[in-house]
């Protein structure tokens, strides 16, 4: 039947600027949906993603459109905006031979659809630019379209204004997808090969493989075989999203689709992996693409209403749907035993805890988060770390490196001067500055991950009044001049608080650690020194004072709900207290570091 009238193409953008709607909209418009079935957002299912209005998990949709008496089939598939989630975008990505690009035309282009540019020019997708929003009355779509020329490099021609909220426009750019993006290469006369580019997990049904087919077709019953671990199935059941699960007998060269073929875990499959015919086999597999990175390793032990074997059940669980989240067993002398955990970004960090507590009813205690560093030993061996305490004795170290990472700026001119100065005080170093129209700017730089990573983003908003966007991308590792901090509690090295510093300026946040940790921990009948120290050096010192009075005594005679607060805080935050030797130390102080960068 050939490939002529299929179209597979993503929507990318940066966050808000409205893939969602648009993604919505069409399926309205292609008839996909029907009003009765409508939710806000049909693409976004799981709750978290809806109370927090991102996307987490890229998801694809098949509709039929009709032009000039001719059907086409449209695979879209929805990805991520948010940094944390890139390479979801590369993965749909990897699917599709064109990209629609959104940008919101009273914001225009911002960090992330920049980003997103790039990662489609990687793929060879072609792009459509598509200006969003013209029904607001800050809208400005000519000054939008002349930014899009400039950054992105599309012509007048190639960018659509619309208004995905009331669908003027909508019907224009699906004739565009048709008759602008190419249709995939017919492969139909060649042994079966599809690209696994997601999957997820399903309680009834197993893994649910998405998958893209490039050679020959798939059928039901047909017995497959994983290119990359060499293992087979047979496939009980193949289908389209329609939105809705929905089977069909086969799926030709070129169509998207699901696959079940009684895979039992997620960890089974890995995306970017090929399916081929068993008997028939592919010659070679198609082009993968880089796994996912954990950016951010953070360090989980049980809290107190918790137990071990119930975090470890928790976080099988939240494995099982979630592919790029990490887990291996650690233990602690401060801390017992619990598990270092790896994380896209903060933000994935973030929606992993949330779920913790809401899904599984699950009490941590936590440690900061940290990049992951390379050691070089003075052997020459080359050792990734990605937690202070795994650092070898620093006589056996040659060299530390750190990540680094592109980091892209978008912001109004008159803020740039506040912008420089915070990055200057993050080690950032300039690359480039180029002006996208007379008053917005991007600014280019090389940055340690580990200075972004934390609170940068929010710096940033802080400084341009919410107005910068920011995007980045690891570049690789690079040797620094760091060390490694212990933080000392009444004289105990205390493992799960010691911190990797930059020379420079470790000594100012090793002082800002400890003051954080002087507030943190609470009186305690005797005094407790609080140090950080390099080696066997102490670079800083505070001081807990022993605990005299109640803390409650003044406030009798006063608001007595007041005093009420007081003892119900006190008893919630002694949840989730560890003692350390004789020292009870909340929670909320291994997180101490996040607030000294
Ligand atoms: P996403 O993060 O890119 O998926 O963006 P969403 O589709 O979730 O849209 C973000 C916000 O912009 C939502 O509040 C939408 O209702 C709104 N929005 C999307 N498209 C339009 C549009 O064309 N016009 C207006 N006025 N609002 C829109
Ligand atoms: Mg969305």
């Amino acid at each position: 039947m050939g490939t002529e009238h299929i179209r597979n193409f993503s929507i990318v953008a940066h966050i808000d600027h409205g893939k969602s709607t648009l993604a919505d909209r069409m399926l309205e418009l292609t008839g996909s949906i029907t009003d009765r079935d409508r939710q806000e957002q049909m693409l976004d299912s799981m709750d978290l993603e809806r109370e927090r209005g991102i996307t987490i998990k890229a998801s694809a949709v098949t509709m039929k459109y009709e032009l000039d008496g001719k059907e086409y089939m449209l695979n879209l598939i929805d990805t991520p905006g948010h940094v944390d989630f890139h390479y979801e975008v590369s993965r749909a990505l990897a699917a599709c031979e064109g990209a629609l690009l959104v940008v919101d035309a009273s914001q225009g282009v911002e960090a992330q659809t920049v980003a997103n540019t790039y990662l489609a020019v990687e793929t060879g997708a072609e792009i459509i630019g598509v200006i969003n929003k013209i029904d607001l009355p800050a809208a400005q779509p000519q000054v939008v379209i002349e930014e899009v020329e400039h950054a992105i490099g599309l012509s007048k021609g190639e960018c659509f204004p619309i208004s995905a909220k009331s669908g003027e426009g909508v019907g224009e750019l699906l004739r565009a997808v048709i008759q602008l993006l190419p249709p995939p290469e017919d492969h139909s006369d060649e042994p079966s090969s599809a690209l696994i580019f997601d999957a997820n997990f399903n309680d009834y049904r197993g893994v649910i493989c998405y998958v893209k087919v490039v050679g020959g077709k798939l059928r039901t019953r047909q017995k497959i075989r994983l290119m990359g671990t060499g293992r087979t199935y047979v496939i009980s059941e193949i289908g389209k999203f329609a939105p809705q699960m929905t089977a069909v007998d086969e799926l030709g060269s070129g169509e998207v689709g699901y696959v079940i073929a009684n895979i039992k875990e997620l960890a089974d499959v890995t995306i970017g992996d090929t399916i081929t015919d068993d008997a028939n086999p592919a010659e070679k597999p198609l082009p993968g693409y880089q796994p996912p990175a954990q950016m951010v390793f953070s360090d989980f032990y049980p809290g107190n209403n918790t137990d071990y074997p119930k975090l470890r059940g928790a976080f099988e669980k939240l494995a099982t749907n979630d592919s790029s989240f990490t887990f291996t067993p650690q233990s602690s002398p401060a801390l017992g035993f619990g598990f270092r955990c790896g994380f896209l970004g903060l933000l994935h960090m973030e929606i992993v805890q949330e779920r913790l507590e809401r899904e599984y009813d699950i009490d941590v205690v936590q440690t900061a988060p940290t990049v992951s560093y390379e050691v070089i030993t003075k052997d020459g061996e080359t050792i990734r770390i990605d937690s202070p305490s795994m650092l070898p004795d620093p006589s056996h170290i040659e060299a530390l490196k750190e990540p680094y990472v592109r980091l892209e700026i978008i912001t109004s001119s008159d803020t740039i001067g506040g912008i420089m100065t915070l990055a200057e005080g993050k080690r950032c170093q300039l690359i480039k500055t180029d002006y996208l129209s007379k008053t917005r700017v991007l600014l280019e730089y090389k940055a340690p991950l580990a200075e972004i990573v934390y609170d940068f983003y929010d710096l940033l908003k802080g400084i341009s009044h919410g107005y910068a966007t920011m995007d980045y991308e690891l570049i690789g590792f690079e040797k620094s001049n760091l060390a490694k901090v212990d933080i000392l509690v009444n004289k105990k090295a205390v493992d799960a608080l010691s911190v990797i510093l930059h020379r420079s300026n470790a000594e100012v946040r090793g002082r800002k650690l400890l003051q954080k940790l002087r507030k943190a921990i609470p009186k305690h009948q005797f005094e407790i020194p609080l140090q950080a120290a390099i080696g066997g050096k102490i670079i800083a010192r505070e001081t807990i004072k022993a605990y005299r009075k109640d803390v409650t005594s003044k406030l009798y005679g006063g608001d007595v709900s007041r005093k009420m607060k007081v003892l119900k805080k006190q008893k919630e935050g002694k949840k989730r207290m560890k003692s350390i030797g004789s020292v009870q130390i909340p929670q909320e102080a291994f997180m101490s570091i996040l607030d000294t960068s």
